[in-house]
């Protein structure tokens, strides 16, 4: 018979459900993780930076994740127009792995999920989280299970790790509209048959490439190699832009690709499979992260916007802190989710925010695209493309806002 009582429910077996439910077990934590889908399965966010890999390490599953063959990444790679500019991850300011991986999704998800197993951690697969009723001191999951069956399963306290799902804010009315405007993606998987040595334009597999179209600067394309000769390629813009472009989302991307020389030049020979997918207002917020019941992790809570790949960094780092907390309040102390968890993963969030609304702005771009950039500002700036965006002693996390105005403004001079 399955168990029906727990310490944690965990929402979702995703990086941050997994990660989460691998530090709580390894504090004798009960935990039961409750997954809708089968894994592998589809997921979009598939460039790591690398802070994340001290949270992989810490949930020990780092061996498993080098072991599985992705593609290395060591730095961000820009293009825009005729400038090109790279930031190297092992010339930041902050200490702390310089590298990480390229991953598609369903297969790094499902090695965390494994190693989650591995260690002791019962993931319930098909099994979907329909309601919750918050008491006093437990919540009342209803969960319907792989034989469709509905059962309910009570817990001291819910993480809810459900992504784009957003299980608890749809449930417990917690969802506000991002102050973001809405933006689209258009993307797929391509064979990429680049060749960097015989390439006209700059070209490092090694890097995340992110183009700017060359006559809307608010535009962007994403393309990220992976290991086995394919990338995942992508198009960010306003959704009201793309409508000019018409219907089928894979002519679109197409056309978008050859209208920015750059990336036209290094995908010339590749081939595009027969649909492109799209994703559409995936910028979200909550009215609250925690309370003594629950903890929203990754894109669950807020999620800003891809251009950074930070988004599977902020959902470990939030398993990283929401783990640390629960320890903490099951060891008997008394713990505050607002001071001790969402006041520190928002600093962070908050550091990414400056930066996504300076890069749409143009003020980062103008930055980025410097041609004679201060050294050590760029370490600064590199250590936050890191991922690095918790680190109080760097002063472009600390006064975000202010310093990335300044430098802005020098770079304009
Ligand atoms: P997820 O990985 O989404 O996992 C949630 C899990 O919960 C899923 O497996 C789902 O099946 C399960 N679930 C949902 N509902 C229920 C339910 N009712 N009951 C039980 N289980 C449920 N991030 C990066 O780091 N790098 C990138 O390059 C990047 N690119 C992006 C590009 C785009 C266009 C977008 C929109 C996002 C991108 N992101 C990127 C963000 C990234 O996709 C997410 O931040 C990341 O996947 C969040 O991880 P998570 O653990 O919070 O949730």
């Amino acid at each position: 018979t399955q168990q029906q009582r727990t310490q944690v429910v965990i929402i979702g077996a995703g990086p941050s459900g997994s990660v989460a439910a691998a530090l709580l077990h390894q504090q004798q934590i009960d935990v039961i993780v409750l997954e809708k889908s089968t894994f592998p399965r589809f997921s979009i966010g598939e460039s790591l930076l690398p802070a994340c890999m001290e949270v992989i390490e810490q949930a020990k599953m780092l061996d498993a994740v080098t072991a599985a063959g992705f593609q290395f990444k060591d730095g961000a790679a820009f293009r825009y127009q005729d400038k090109y500019t790279t930031f190297d991850f092992n010339d930041k300011f902050t200490a702390g792995p310089a590298t990480t991986y390229q991953v598609q999704r369903g297969q790094f998800d499902k090695v965390l999920a494994d190693e989650a197993v591995t260690q002791g951690v019962e993931i319930r697969y098909e099994h979907a989280v329909e309601a919750i009723e918050c008491l006093e001191s437990k919540s009342v999951l209803t969960v319907t299970g792989a034989n469709k069956k509905s059962y309910t399963l009570e817990a001291d306290f819910v993480l809810d790790a459900s992504g784009f799902g957003r299980v608890l804010p749809r449930l417990l009315a917690l969802e506000k509209p991002s102050h973001l405007p809405p933006r689209k993606a258009i993307f797929c998987h391509v064979t990429d048959h680049i060749n960097a040595e015989k390439c006209s334009v700059d070209y490092d597999r090694n890097k995340i490439l992110i183009s700017v179209h060359p006559h809307s600067a608010d535009v962007w394309y994403w393309l990220i190699p992976f290991s086995n000769g394919t990338c995942s390629l992508g198009v960010v813009a306003p959704p009201q832009w793309l409508a000019d472009y018409g219907d089928d989302s894979l002519a679109v991307l197409k056309q978008l690709v050859n209208e920015e020389p750059g990336l036209a030049t290094i995908l010339a020979a590749a081939e595009y499979p027969i649909k492109a997918a799209t994703i559409e207002g995936y910028s979200a917020n909550v009215t609250q992260l925690a309370t003594s019941n629950y903890a929203l992790l990754g894109n669950a809570g807020e999620f800003l916007d891809p251009v950074f790949s930070s988004g599977v960094t902020i959902a470990m780092k939030s398993a990283q802190l929401a783990a640390n907390v629960l320890t903490r309040s099951f060891a008997g102390e008394k713990v505050d989710w607002q001071c001790d968890y969402a006041q520190p993963l928002m600093l962070g969030v908050d550091t990414f925010r400056t930066y996504v609304e300076g890069w749409y702005s143009g003020e980062l771009q103008r930055v980025i695209f410097h041609p004679n950039p201060d050294r050590k500002i760029k370490q600064m700036i590199c250590a936050i493309l890191a991922g690095y965006a918790w680190d109080t002693n760097n002063p472009f996390v600390t006064q975000s806002q202010r310093r990335l105005a300044v430098v802005a403004a020098l770079c304009a001079e």
